[in-house]
């Protein structure tokens, strides 16, 4: 079964929590805090994996979950770290968060992705003493790891895309030029997944062909089988559309022409426009006539034709030939770039919370743990503007209506200051 569409959970490991623990050693009467940090839960990454070829496998398993990170332990013991999880999909496969149909990632290359962060682990108490407090009896937990849902959307890897009319002799063009070995068949709709080949024109030089389900009138609405194929063509970097001149299924050729443009065109107004070449196919049964009518009508229209047929072979080297000549001029396989989240709403855009335990302050606050990113403690301007957001924030307020002394430590994710009014 073909499968070039799935939705699937994903669940990054929590952050194991900090350690509240003391030091127990013979004669020491009372030990300052060994309590070890939470290890960071683990991420989910993805991987495009040559051997596979369909989303088949995740129709069956359709949550993906990484483990959590151990929590601290006394002894200054760090937990461990949650394991990645590694999710393979077949090369080309596009990610989109479900909700909102934004690109998250392209596996169109073998470079793992990350696309669930696994938390970060919760601080023992060992950080939390100061000359002052000696005992902090609390630590910190560890934070949830990301979770989302997303689409998976197969679209094959390919230079050059086969479309036309079912029948009129795709995948026997594929089967003669290719490695590749489709069905062949004289009734419609044989081929029912996409299939790539490879056609090497001479030592070194190469290219990747994708012979897709023949295209029906209606299918861009969903009517037949085929529209959900033209994603396959999307990355193309040219089509050759082929056409049956012989007319033996009883169909006009510039008729089948025009309607499969006019399909292109209402899936996707790119697919249109990409360069395409004519394949004038079963040339070895058309009648003189017909052969020339198609011509002359594509030439009114300054389209150079290929004579072909791909049953006997002939025309086939021209083709190919032309085909690798405008490859070389003409961009790469189309790869799709992450697009940014939106950004937050201003009204809880700079939303936090703080908790407090004994003389520490707890920040917590995601646009801030994102802004301290890009802070340097060292420069003075990085630093006012850093406490221009605290105080525009609300958060300075904030921490005054809570009682905050000079001196007390204030933290935000693994960053301590201590408060001066
Ligand atoms: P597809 O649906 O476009 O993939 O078409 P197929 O490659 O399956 O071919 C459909 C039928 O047309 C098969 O019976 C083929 O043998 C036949 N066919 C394909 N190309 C030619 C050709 O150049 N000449 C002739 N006479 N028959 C062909
Ligand atoms: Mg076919």
């Amino acid at each position: 079964m073909f499968i070039d569409v799935a939705k699937i959970r994903l669940k990054a490991g929590k952050g194991g929590d900090g350690a509240v623990s003391f030091r127990r050693e013979k004669y020491v009467a009372a030990g300052g805090p060994d309590g070890g940090d939470g290890g960071r839960g683990g991420d989910i990454l993805f991987l495009a994996d040559t051997n596979l070829s369909t989303l088949m496998d995740f129709k069956y398993r359709k949550r993906f979950f990484a483990p959590d990170g151990a929590n601290g332990s006394g002894k200054r013991c760090a937990g461990k770290k949650g394991e990645d999880l590694i999710v393979r999909v077949p090369l080309g496969t596009l990610v989109r968060e479900a909700e909102s149909g934004r690109i998250l990632a392209d596996l169109s290359d073998m470079q793992p992705k990350v696309l669930a962060r696994g938390g970060n682990g919760g601080w023992g108490n060992i950080h939390f003493a100061t000359p002052t407090r000696q005992i902090p009896r609390f630590a910190k937990p560890g934070m949830p790891g990301e979770e989302l849902e997303v689409t998976l959307e197969l679209k094959l890897l390919a230079d050059v895309g086969l479309v036309g009319f079912p029948n009129v002799g795709k995948s026997t063009l594929l089967s003669m030029v290719s490695d590749a070995k489709p069905k062949i068949a004289n009734y419609h709709f044989t081929t029912l997944a996409p299939v790539l080949g490879v056609v090497r024109v001479e030592e070194g030089s190469s290219f990747v062909i994708a012979d897709i389900p023949g295209l029906i009138e209606g299918a861009a609405e969903g009517a037949g089988l085929g529209h959900e194929f033209l994603r396959h063509v999307e990355r193309c970097r040219l089509l050759v559309h082929v056409v049956d001149v012989s007319g033996i299924e009883g169909r006009d050729p510039i008729e089948d022409f025009d309607k499969i443009n006019g399909e292109l065109l209402r899936f996707d107004s790119r697919l249109a426009e990409l360069p395409q070449l004519v394949a004038a196919n079963k040339s070895d049964i058309a009648a003189p006539e017909q052969l020339e009518a198609f011509r002359s009508e594509m030439a009114a229209r300054s389209l150079p034709v290929f004579t072909i047929s791909a049953a006997t072979g002939a025309g086939l080297k021209t083709l190919m030939g032309e085909i690798a000549g405008r490859l070389a001029g003409l961009p790469p396989i189309l790869q799709y770039e992450p697009e940014p989240a939106p950004e937050l709403p201003k009204a809880d855009g700079r939303a936090f919370t703080i908790t407090r335990e004994q003389d520490i302050f707890f920040i917590d606050a995601p646009w801030l743990e994102r802004a301290l990113g890009s802070v340097n403690m060292e420069d003075y301007e990085s630093l006012q503007y850093f406490q221009r957001l605290l105080r525009e924030s609300g958060i300075i307020d904030r921490l005054i209506e809570m009682g905050v002394k000079d001196g007390d430590t204030v933290q935000i994710f693994d960053f301590q200051f201590d408060y001066v009014s």
